[in-house]
């Protein structure tokens, strides 16, 4: 198969993009403008494959879009470009408008042009699939899943975003007969993750020896998916779900924030030697001001993918954490070049 992936340079989609390379047969075109949070270096294992090609693409230039997308002739989209940061959204809306809203707009609207054309086999084949996340469903009280039931409740700038997004998409396939897929995710978590997100801010901090920030009481509760998990669920999802359905993936891993950085501080203190004014890692763990509009609590309910598509997560949160810090530990070299721009590990979407 012949496959676009955008925002292929970023935490998920380079997972994706490596396991259509390492995995399959299939092509792959990513489109990504190279963000802060998109880098090359995510995709260095696979550049020099024949299967594998990168165009430098911003979503929110509909012309560059058009001609990509009509040019390359795909029979799968995986559409992940998007702001991602809940804090950087609470800083910064207006570019979470521009990508997430109207950048799959323009997406939509080039895949609409480019299904129309296809010879009537080739759009039996063809499926748009748009990644979003459970944010969009809002906070759980202690006893809820999220299904693909559950009402839209979005609360961040971020989710409210890709809430936007997702009702487009759901539009193109009601109106126009767009064939497409949208899932919406838990909290991922694996190698090359940005160190802006909570768990490689925390291994991070913790090997420099620096506070490990928890917002709030460290109560909130996360359902953690290993990023390559869901890589595989995405490629499953395009593959074999049925056009206009959703699927809501997670692998069952409720783990409280204070918790999470806890399980890594006991990692750490097993595998590397402890800066000498501290006794274990948990004593660096430092309370800050809560997020503004923080969700208590999301949950996913992933039986509709496991039992209709047969996908089910290999890692459990203990064995994906200990190779999430081992690959932390192994990678010093792409931890130092990510954070050699603006970012520097600074606290984000605090509003003063
Ligand atoms: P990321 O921030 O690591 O990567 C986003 C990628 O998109 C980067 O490579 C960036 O350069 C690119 N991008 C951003 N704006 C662009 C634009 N205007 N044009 C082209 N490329 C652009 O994000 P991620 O964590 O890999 O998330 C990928 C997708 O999965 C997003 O749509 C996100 O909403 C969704 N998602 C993420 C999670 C999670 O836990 N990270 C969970 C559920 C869903």
């Amino acid at each position: 198969m012949r496959i676009i992936v955008t925002g292929g340079a970023g935490f998920i989609g380079s997972a994706v993009v490596r396991e259509i390379v390492n995995n399959s047969s299939d092509e792959v075109l990513v489109l990504d403008c190279l963000t802060y949070a998109g880098n090359l270096a995510n995709l260095e294992s696979v550049s020099s494959n024949g299967r594998y090609q990168f165009s430098r693409v911003n979503i929110c230039d509909k012309d560059a879009v058009r001609s990509s997308i009509l040019g390359f002739e795909a029979d799968i989209i995986l559409h992940l470009a998007a702001e991602s940061h809940v804090d950087r959204s609470i800083d910064n809306p207006g570019v979470f408008i521009q990508t997430n809203i109207i950048g799959t707009f323009n997406m939509l609207s080039a895949a609409l042009e480019y299904y129309n054309k296809l010879e009537a086999d080739r759009k039996e084949k063809f499926r748009f699939h748009h990644i979003s996340t459970d944010e969009v469903f809002g906070s759980l009280a202690s006893d809820e899943l999220f299904t693909e039931q559950t009402p839209y409740d979005p609360n961040s700038p971020y989710s409210a975003s890709k809430a936007s997004s997702d009702h487009l998409v759901r539009a193109w396939h009601t109106t126009y007969g767009l064939p497409t897929i949208i899932s919406n995710c838990a909290n991922n978590y694996g190698p090359f993750h940005f160190p802006e997100k909570l768990i490689p801010l925390m291994i991070l901090n913790a090997l420099d020896g620096k506070p490990l920030p928890v917002y709030g009481d460290g109560l909130q509760v996360r359902d953690w998916l290993y990023v390559e998990d869901h890589a595989r669920a995405l490629l499953t999802a395009a593959k074999k779900g049925t056009p206009g359905e959703t699927y809501n993936i997670g692998a069952h891993n409720e783990v409280k924030n204070i918790d999470v950085v806890k399980a890594i501080c006991r990692i750490l203190d097993r595998k590397v030697e402890k800066p000498s004014a501290i006794n274990r890692f948990e004593d660096l763990i430092a309370f800050v001001e809560d997020r503004p509009g923080h969700d208590v609590r999301y949950a996913i309910d992933a039986t509709k993918i496991m039992q209709k598509l047969g996908w089910a997560p290999l890692e459990t949160f203990e064995s994906g954490m200990e190779k999430t810090i081992d690959w932390y530990l192994d990678n010093e070299e792409w931890c130092v070049s990510i954070q050699s721009g603006d970012y520097q590990r600074d606290r984000l979407g605090v509003i003063k």
